[in-house]
């Protein structure tokens, strides 16, 4: 009987590693997509349901085999079967990222419902912080809805109380909107971008008004580091830094280490 329910649960982890692995692989085309069409204004078209992935260099529509996750990399040894090019390696690191969140979010919780929550939080995350980093970009068709998301997880799963969560997406916004003036004023230069408002305040949304300090602290230690690193090897003082991964990775070191969930 043991063994049994060992088995299958095997078979049901596996089945849904894979599953996060195809979402990986669509956060990967849908974050190749978006920005390009905000900059062509073409914002109302239905890109992301609309056409087949093609390759980015020879425009070939891809076979079915090739939107496999990871294993047609891997096989086609990261070039296009058509054209033989190198594809970007950020396809791969996109769906191992997706899979890297499904195994947090087992770990977060015991509560099935709250691991689907906080799934399709982070895959906003990652969706989000790969845009940032190749187009500075927090856009917000992404930003917004994640925020009434996690608003309305709170209404009806109450990962927090529903005062916390409003309380908190109030403070997220607030707090780096006083930031970003105070700096404003005192330096004349801006320090973020609204989609760093917009995307705390949905942190807040989602974990309450407790999880806005820690959050912002874990991000702006790391985004330090991280400049401090950049500079250092590029031998250049660093200019500005895409706040968005460094907020994405202080809310899931929050996650962790917070017993709320
Ligand atoms: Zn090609």
């Amino acid at each position: 009987m043991l063994s049994m329910f060992t088995l299958e649960s095997i078979f049901i982890f596996t089945i849904l590693l894979g599953l996060s692995l195809s979402i990986g692989s669509f956060v990967g085309m849908a974050s190749y997509r978006i920005p390009r069409k905000i900059n062509l204004g073409q914002t109302d078209h239905p890109y992301l349901l609309g056409g087949r992935s093609q390759c980015p260099q020879c425009n070939r529509g891809l076979r079915n085999r090739d939107l496999v996750p990871i294993l047609s990399y891997l096989l086609l040894r990261g070039n296009c079967f058509f054209c033989n090019k190198k594809i970007s390696g950020r396809y791969l690191f996109i769906e191992l990222a997706a899979c890297a969140c499904f195994l947090i979010c087992i770990l977060a919780s015991n509560d099935n419902l709250v691991r689907i929550s906080l799934f399709c939080f982070m895959v906003g995350l990652l969706l989000l912080s790969t845009i940032d980093i190749e187009h500075g970009l927090l856009p917000d068709q992404i930003t917004l809805p994640l925020l009434w998301i996690g608003l309305i997880v709170n209404l009806y799963f109450e990962l927090v109380p529903l005062s916390a969560a409003v309380l908190g997406a109030t403070l997220g916004y607030v707090t780096l909107w006083l930031l970003y003036w105070i700096y404003k004023f005192l330096r004349g230069k801006e320090a973020f971008g609204y989609g760093d408002f917009k995307l705390l305040a949905a942190t807040g949304a989602w974990f309450g008004f407790q999880s806005i300090p820690s959050t912002l602290l874990y991000a702006s230690i790391t985004g330090l580091i991280w400049a401090l690193l950049k500079g250092f090897i590029e031998k250049s003082p660093i200019r500005s830094v895409p706040f968005g991964p460094f907020i994405s990775f202080g809310v899931i070191i929050y996650i962790l280490s917070s017993d709320t969930l």
